[in-house]
């Protein structure tokens, strides 16, 4: 026989308990676990008015905006439908079957006061980060760094030349916040190449085509990760160059030294962090060992010999050519001395023109030039030290933690949606990778750490 629903939806009496109806292997159960906000409860309380009437409950906020990173739910207009309709997230917020979801304006208007002026969701990230490190999750010894483009909110069709500058009468916050980073070097400081074009709605992203097709407008997301289960122990947003990259790199690396006590024995990164600055940083500052591939163009590709092809003698500070001549750093007198370091952090090793005159190897060492130059940077030592490195079997196994980070990025875009940012200006791009990498842990920590089996009652 053919059944029918009868049900009264009007009944006017329920007896609903929100905590049975969350299944026990729900990723909130988990993640709740987890999320301790007293902490920042009291971080917050300055910021709020002692008199007046009791404002929206910021632990509510910050758990919604936790859902929202975790699911890829970052529009806050859908995010308040969501935790309306949604029981688990509604379990999540601590909100009972009828309790009153916030309107969505309610997050921008606390965005752009409380939260960024007692830098939350910074305090937030390292609060979950910190109980990354009391489960024993980050080992601090191998470090991967990477960065990631993002797109902006910001449309080429309104693009402007980057010679002609912001368009007269540019205003809002995200101008504002432009101006305020001109002369950090992780934004505005970081080139002094003027960009083809600017975005007058947000001004601090970079117009790139680095993923080698159409250009676009954006912003680095820059993580620091512990290789040992992938935990973000740093993030930061920069302007999408790479010199601002490497800023961001060296600012996560220390901040992870002086917040964490995090002291990494060795930093892994691709060719991007291998330029002799940043080694330098790395070898002779820090003590780190960079497993990094040096950045080096002095590979020659017709033929000819290449700097590798000349060993470098330390006691004798000369380089020996394949023909067994030396090449030093002055070949002439003058008569007032030249610096032997020269302005962009080179040195210059010359071979004698005499012997390369003679030399039947000249065809394939300096074919149109009277003698073979070396240059040789003030940082060759930590370039030196990057390529030994480079030669050594924990090198192979660096190359495969690296991909950690790449997948972190994957999952970043694909899972949790955020391949386009939904905030603009500096601070925008900082407040969404941090809410992210926040989400990105504490899912990180629900998986690792599984959820302790119920005993069944006896
Ligand atoms: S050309 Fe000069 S530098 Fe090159 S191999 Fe001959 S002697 Fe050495």
């Amino acid at each position: 026989m053919m059944g029918e629903r009868r049900v009264q939806q009007e009944a006017l009496f329920y007896e609903f308990s929100l905590e049975r109806h969350v299944p026990e292997k729900h990723l909130l159960r988990s993640i709740d676990r987890y999320v301790e906000l007293d902490g920042l409860r009291q971080e917050l309380a300055p910021f709020y008015s002692e008199m007046g009437r009791p404002s929206i409950d910021p632990e509510l906020l910050i758990r919604m905006l936790i859902v929202g990173y975790c699911f890829g739910i970052r529009s806050e207009r859908r995010l308040c439908e969501e935790v309306h309709l949604n029981l688990a997230y509604r379990w999540f917020c601590g909100l009972g079957l009828d309790g009153e979801v916030p309107d969505h304006s309610t997050f921008s208007k606390n965005r752009h006061g409380r939260f960024r002026n007692s830098d939350l969701l910074r305090r937030l990230f390292e609060t979950v980060l910190q109980r990354c490190i009391d489960e024993d999750l980050v080992g601090g010894e191998g470090f991967a760094v990477d960065a990631s483009l993002i797109q902006a909110d910001a449309s080429d069709r309104t693009r402007v030349e980057g010679t002609a500058g912001l368009p007269p009468g540019s205003a809002g916050r995200a101008v504002e916040e432009y101006l305020g980073v001109l002369d950090d070097a992780a934004f505005g400081a970081a080139t002094e190449v003027t960009p083809k074009f600017i975005a007058p709605a947000d001004p601090a992203t970079r117009w790139t085509a680095a993923h080698r097709g159409p250009a676009f407008f954006a912003y680095s997301a820059n993580y620091l990760i512990d290789t040992d289960h992938a935990i973000i122990v740093d993030v930061e947003a920069t302007t999408a160059i790479r010199q601002a990259e490497t800023t961001a790199a060296k600012r996560m690396v220390e901040r992870s030294i002086t917040r964490f006590d995090l002291y990494p024995e060795r930093l892994i990164g691709d060719t991007a962090y291998g330029t002799a600055e940043m080694l330098n940083w790395l070898v002779n500052e820090q003590g780190i060992e960079p497993h990094i591939p040096v950045f080096d163009k002095s590979q020659h590709t017709d033929g000819t010999f290449s700097r590798e092809d000349f060993a470098y003698d330390h006691k004798r500070d000369c380089y020996i050519c394949p023909a067994g001549k030396e090449l030093r750093q002055r070949q002439k007198i003058y008569r007032v001395p030249r610096p032997l370091v020269d302005e962009d952090g080179m040195m210059r090793y010359r071979a004698s023109k005499l012997d390369c005159e003679s030399c039947s190897l000249k065809p394939q060492c300096c074919p149109k030039a009277p003698a073979r130059k070396i240059p040789r940077s003030i940082h060759e030592g930590a370039r030196d030290m990057a390529r030994d490195i480079a030669k050594t079997e924990g090198y192979r196994t660096s190359r495969c933690q690296r991909k950690k980070v790449e997948m972190l990025f994957a999952h970043l875009k694909r899972i949790l949606k955020l391949d386009r940012l939904r905030l603009r200006g500096p601070n925008g791009a900082r407040d969404e990778f941090h809410l992210a990498a926040t989400a990105q842990n504490l899912r990180k920590l629900a998986m690792l750490i599984p959820m302790p089996t119920p005993t069944s009652a006896t």
